[in-house]
């Protein structure tokens, strides 16, 4: 999977962007260099079998984390690769691609998001893609005019007779990528994940809790730590019971991480009274985590 004509030495910026999604996927991230040109794509090398498996031809397959050298920047994206388009129209919601502009704003000078959309097409031709540009407030704000159902109606549209079927997709992760460190990638990595996620035929049945379990696992004993939390409800003070789980301290629907920071140990039943009324942050040795509402 690596480069068959290197015109660059691979830059250290794509060494710890492979080393963190390698992280998240659990086996070893592909590199794959786009011929004569500074960019570079990685992903899971299990992409470039499902592409395979759909068509004659793999070549042109560029699809996955995205960086460009000339620009020093990162993104997600599919270019040409019909089959992941499919798998991400059938996949992808708006509230994930929200999430995923939500939690990039601050690596991101402006934010984008661009897709081979119905709306470009003319008299049968279709003509690119639409593009969402500018500051993450205004992006979102766009994302919010279009419904589940008009976004995918909208997203790579098949054209009957048409030359050819754009099956582009990108967004936009961050800018002056060469000084991000393995940990902001991570980040990245962490909120273009659910993008990730879509390009399989079906989504992984990951429970969120277990990839935020394995990171607790390794620096903090698993023991339930409800009675850590400050400004705890006195009625809300029981025994624990039932299994002890990876909990998130903001929830991953309201844009919080898998990250250890964003985690802690809980019982089932404290689980449940703190689900969505915590604040706060942990490392491996401090914790400061508040109950909210
Ligand atoms: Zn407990």
């Amino acid at each position: 999977m690596t480069a068959r004509n290197p015109v660059e030495a691979l830059p250290s910026v794509v060494a710890r962007l492979e080393r963190a999604l390698t992280r998240r996927l659990g086996r070893r991230a592909a590199v794959r260099q786009v011929n004569n040109a500074p960019e570079w794509y990685v992903a899971d090398p299990v992409f470039s079998f499902l592409q395979r498996g759909r068509v004659n031809h793999a070549n042109g397959y560029r699809v996955g984390l995205h960086y460009d050298g000339d620009a020093n920047e990162l993104s997600f994206r599919i270019v040409h690769s019909p089959a992941m388009a499919e798998f991400l129209k059938e996949n992808l919601s708006l509230a994930t691609l929200r999430r995923t502009v939500l939690l990039t704003a601050s690596t991101c000078e402006d934010s984008a998001v661009w897709w081979s959309s119905r709306q470009a097409i003319r008299d049968g031709e279709h003509l690119g893609t639409r593009t969402l540009l500018g500051p993450a407030g205004d992006v979102l704000a766009e994302l919010d005019q279009l419904t589940e159902e008009t976004f995918t109606r909208d997203l790579f549209p098949r054209i009957p007779g048409a030359t050819w079927r754009g099956s582009y997709f990108g967004v936009h992760l961050a800018d002056r990528a060469s000084r991000l460190s393995l940990a902001a990638l991570a980040e990245v990595v962490d909120a273009a994940w659910p993008l990730v996620l879509a390009l399989y035929p079906q989504a992984p049945a990951e429970r969120r809790d277990a990839s935020l379990a394995r990171r607790l696992r390794s620096m903090v004993p698993r023991a339930c730590e409800f009675l850590q939390i400050r400004d705890l409800p006195k009625v809300a003070v029981t025994a624990c019971a039932g299994r002890i789980e990876g909990a998130h301290i903001v929830p991953h629907a309201r844009g919080g991480s898998d990250l250890l920071k964003n985690g802690l140990w809980l019982c089932a039943a404290h689980h449940r009274v703190t689900e969505g009324k915590l604040a706060g942050r942990r490392t491996a040795t401090t914790f400061n985590v508040r109950f909210v509402s």
